[in-house]
């Protein structure tokens, strides 16, 4: 274990929570002077539940687990646990491969619960959001949460990822995750340039697009690579950045926004089958559009 690994614990929820103060603030001021789209449904109607949702699910998160993602680095370093801590790699290298390997498997698992109709079930709730804003980025049901925690304590013990990197990890996909979910104009160039390295919100949009062929692309969180190693990067939404729809099909009634209907989703009935097996609808006619709906 290197020195002082243990005082990351005592810190762990501190660093966390004070990262994400302070990402959430400067994307809600770079929201308010830069918005890029007109929000349909506006921040009283959606604000309460998205907030609500992330207060539960950190609830629920430090009481079934409190020493967290990297408590479990800890006692695997401990052990002797993972690649990492069996295979001597210099620290800083064993930390950046795993922070890739991290955002690698949650990738896999984006596309995994788009695929398992008991998984999208789960996972509809992030995509059942009517609008596109920073708190879209803390949407997801308390059971996503807890489902995708064992999966990454699972790969953070096979991988023997470093506490540290487990820490960056957990800091940056927060981190990200409220970036490329804001609603903000970022001029063409600098998107073209940040995309490279990070998923920006014109990227992830499209992902939140309520066309199939969209809402199936763009999965990567962190690192736009694995979009394009694996054949799901879209550019861009074929309705544009401001007439294309956000949302699914189902769960449109702004009720639906509200933090009971929003912790009840999975249990409601799927009429149809999840977005990675439903095929194409047919092609647009006069009289539907592209997503199958009757045109207004
Ligand atoms: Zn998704
Ligand atoms: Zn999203």
């Amino acid at each position: 274990m290197i020195p002082g690994s243990q005082s990351l614990l005592a810190y762990e929820s501190a660093i966390r929570l004070a990262a994400f103060g302070a990402v959430i603030a400067a994307m809600v001021l770079w929201e308010l002077a830069a918005p890029k789209r007109r929000l349909s449904h506006g921040r009283g109607a959606r604000w309460p539940g998205n907030l609500g949702v992330v207060i539960l699910d950190t609830l629920i998160v430090r009481i079934l687990f409190p020493t967290a993602a990297v408590g479990v680095a800890l006692a695997c370093e401990q052990r002797g646990w993972g690649l990492f801590n069996a295979v001597a790699l210099p620290w800083g290298l064993a930390t950046l491969a795993s922070v890739v390997l991290l955002d690698l498997a949650i990738y896999l698992q984006h596309v995994l619960f788009h695929a398992v109709p008991a998984l999208w079930r789960l996972h509809r709730m992030h995509h059942a959001d009517l609008d596109i804003d920073v708190t879209t980025g803390v949407r997801f049901h308390p059971a996503e949460i807890v489902l995708s925690l064992l999966i990454k304590f699972a790969v953070i013990a096979v991988i023997g990822a470093p506490a540290a990197a487990v820490l960056i990890f957990e800091v940056l996909l927060n981190a990200t995750s409220m970036f490329n979910h804001s609603n903000i104009a970022m001029p063409p160039a600098a998107d073209r340039l940040v995309r490279l390295l990070v998923v920006t919100p014109d990227m992830h949009r499209v992902h939140h697009s309520i066309l199939r062929r969209e809402t199936n692309s763009n999965f990567g969180f962190n690192f736009p690579w694995w979009d394009r190693l694996f054949g799901t990067y879209r550019p861009e939404p074929a309705h544009g950045h401001q007439a294309m729809t956000i949302g699914i099909e189902n769960f449109r009634d702004p009720s639906e926004l509200r933090l009971d209907r929003m912790l009840l989703q999975p249990l409601r009935p799927e009429p149809d089958k999840t977005p990675m097996l439903r095929k194409e609808p047919r092609p647009a006619s006069p009289s539907r559009g592209e997503d199958g709906r009757p045109r207004a």
